[in-house]
């Protein structure tokens, strides 16, 4: 079962779904993870019905945090602004789906704390006082 994640992850480090920037967006973050040197923007569209009706990422730096940002553009598209808010980290990592040591979580977190500080408007400093509740 192991393999078919890492298959996964690698499919979609090497054809990202949702890459690039949207021209219109109403929301976008971008952070950094310093340790690894991943970069990872989102921009949103959401529409007059709270719904995320267009998605895009862009950044760089390992697999796993950029397959995690392709991961969780395909998870937020056509969901509300809400129910983006509501996803947490289990879901993220269940959608990886293998084992992730303490320094690869930064990685694997990051395209969510983007996607949080973005969805709520936030800006760094407010999002990381805040870091223990997401
Ligand atoms: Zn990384």
């Amino acid at each position: 079962m192991d393999d078919f994640y890492r298959e996964n992850i690698l499919d979609h480090y090497k054809y990202p779904r949702n890459k690039g920037e949207l021209e219109h967006s109403t929301h976008y973050h971008e952070e950094h993870n310093p340790l690894c040197g991943d970069i990872i923007r989102i921009d949103l569209h959401v529409n007059e019905q709270n719904v995320i009706d267009q998605v895009a990422f862009s950044g760089k730096g390992c697999a796993i945090s950029q397959a995690s940002a392709s991961m969780l553009t395909e998870m937020i598209e056509g969901k509300t602004l809400d129910e983006a808010k509501s996803i947490n980290k289990d879901d993220l990592l269940e959608s990886l789906g293998i084992e992730i040591g303490p320094v690869r979580m930064k990685c694997a977190l990051l395209s969510l704390k983007v996607l949080k500080a973005g969805a709520y408007g936030l800006s760094e400093e407010e999002w990381n006082s805040d870091e223990d509740d997401w």
